[in-house]
């Protein structure tokens, strides 16, 4: 018997049983609304075209499934936010022209394919969550017969000028049936991961496109459904290669993202600073930040809690930018800086609050359930201008690099630029006793 199988079979181990406060409730009160909603609003009573319209989507549904169990396995694997499932092509489609009842039916077999097929071997792949996720489609299906009405659509053969308001009626109810599945998810995502802001809780901008353009797809899907069905047997080509499309591109992105922090690579930064150089017309600056002493605190606190604070220093740096500029992990405790289309005094402003910010930071982790909070971190940044300090991407990193070091021996927690004279007496900020370590090393307490 495999460990999941075992585990299926003791409900005391069952995912759900370590479930964050307050999702329990959440989920019971989204399930129950769907039921009493349902039974509210069941839609007309199936006629025999009905039942062949639903049969035609449920052999598309699970044919997709089936030819992209790899695709959705990895995709499953990499989720990491809301995961934008390619089969609300034929649930929406069913919601647009099917009663409610079936197009719930449609869903929950759907789902339950996916489940059997791919995601219960899927770690972190819950089957409450499952449930849940499965509950807010099944409550976006029964909105979508209500607005069509309310859209002046009594179904989709509607005569009207040129299916003007059939569009009008499927771009609405698409909004509605995205807003109610995205949101209520987003709900659960949050309870679950409580520090997680709510940006990364609805999906990214390219997720909310593939959120639509799925829908989009579901709606065409509709009508031709509706006035030619053997037709819907093309639409499926392209919704396989568009899910085998968006892994790629997924990939590609976890490709450019350094995995401890979540920045970009090396590689990706030196790209996009190559990027920068084509493009530019005017000034831009490049920021060397090496954490002072850094090695100090994985000394003390292990290399778990180091990488703890990498995190969340990696999070402040960000937290300074503008969403064009970019940075990257340039090495260990090193990060590189790309500010688009700013001058020198700018640039340095924006250094100096990176500085400012990193040695406000508090960093509370956890070592043996005991907390600890590491304080008294610093940075040293170099900065570098273009086109002064250099014009290719290696002679800009050089002189940003230059710049740091001079920082490091102006006596660190300081910013320096490739520009200053090399006198650091100046600007140097004062010298800290050894940086961080306001608590004693864990091996020291009693
Ligand atoms: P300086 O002020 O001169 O920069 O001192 P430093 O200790 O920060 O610099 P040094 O280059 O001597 O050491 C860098 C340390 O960064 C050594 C290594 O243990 C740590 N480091 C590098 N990468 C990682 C990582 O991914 N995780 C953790 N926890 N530590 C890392
Ligand atoms: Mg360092
Ligand atoms: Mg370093």
């Amino acid at each position: 018997m495999t460990a999941a199988r075992r585990r299926a079979l003791r409900p005391a181990q069952w995912d759900i049983a370590a479930a964050p406060r307050g999702v329990l409730p959440l989920y019971l009160t989204v399930e129950a609304a769907a039921v009493v909603l349902l039974a509210l609003f069941p839609g007309d009573t199936p006629r025999v075209l009905d039942w062949a319209r639903f049969g035609a989507l449920l052999v598309a549904g699970c044919l997709q499934t089936e030819l992209s169990l790899r695709v959705e396995k990895a995709r499953r694997y990499r989720a990491d936010g809301p995961h934008i499932s390619m089969t609300s092509v034929w649930m929406f489609s069913g919601a647009a022209v099917l009663p409610a009842v079936m197009a719930v039916g449609l869903t929950v077999i759907i789902y339950l394919h996916l489940w059997l097929r791919v995601w219960w071997r899927v770690q972190g792949r819950s089957a409450y969550r499952v449930v849940y996720s499965a509950t807010t489609i099944v409550l976006a299906c029964v909105a979508v017969g209500p607005i069509m009405k309310w859209c002046g659509v009594e179904n989709v053969l509607t005569e009207d000028f040129h299916g003007g308001l059939l569009l009008l009626a499927i771009v609405v109810s698409g909004l509605v049936y995205t807003t109610i599945n995205g949101g209520i998810v987003a709900v659960g995502i949050k309870l679950h991961h409580p520090n997680r802001p709510w940006a990364r809780t609805i999906g990214t901008g390219s997720e909310n496109a593939l959120e639509l353009a799925t829908l989009s797809l579901g709606g065409a899907t509709a009508v031709v459904l509706v006035t030619q069905p053997a037709l819907v047997a093309l639409m499926l080509l392209p919704v396989v290669v568009l899910h085998r499309n968006v892994l790629m591109r997924q990939l590609e992105e976890k490709a450019a993202q350094d995995s401890k922090t979540g920045l970009f690579t090396a590689e990706e930064w030196r790209a996009r600073l190559a990027t920068e150089l084509v493009r530019t017309e005017g000034h831009f600056a490049v920021l060397m930040v090496d954490l002072d002493r850094f090695k100090l605190v994985n000394d003390t606190y292990g290399h778990m809690a180091g990488d703890a604070v990498l995190r969340r220093v990696a999070e402040t740096v960000t937290g300074q930018l503008r969403a064009y500029d970019s940075v990257g992990r340039w090495g260990g405790e090193e990060f590189a800086v790309l500010l688009a289309h700013i001058v020198e005094p700018g640039a340095r402003d924006v250094a100096e609050r990176i500085r400012l910010a990193v040695a406000d930071l508090d960093v509370t982790v956890t070592i043996d359930d005991t907390s600890h909070v590491i304080g008294n971190l610093s940075a040293s940044v170099g900065l570098a201008m273009y086109p002064d300090a250099g014009v290719t991407v290696d002679s800009l990193v050089h002189a940003a690099d230059i710049a740091m070091y001079r920082a490091k021996h102006a006596g660190r927690n300081v910013v320096v630029s490739w520009a200053d004279q090399p006198e650091p007496a100046a600007s140097v900020a004062v010298p800290t006793s050894p940086p961080n370590l306001r608590h004693r090393p864990p091996s020291e307490q009693t």
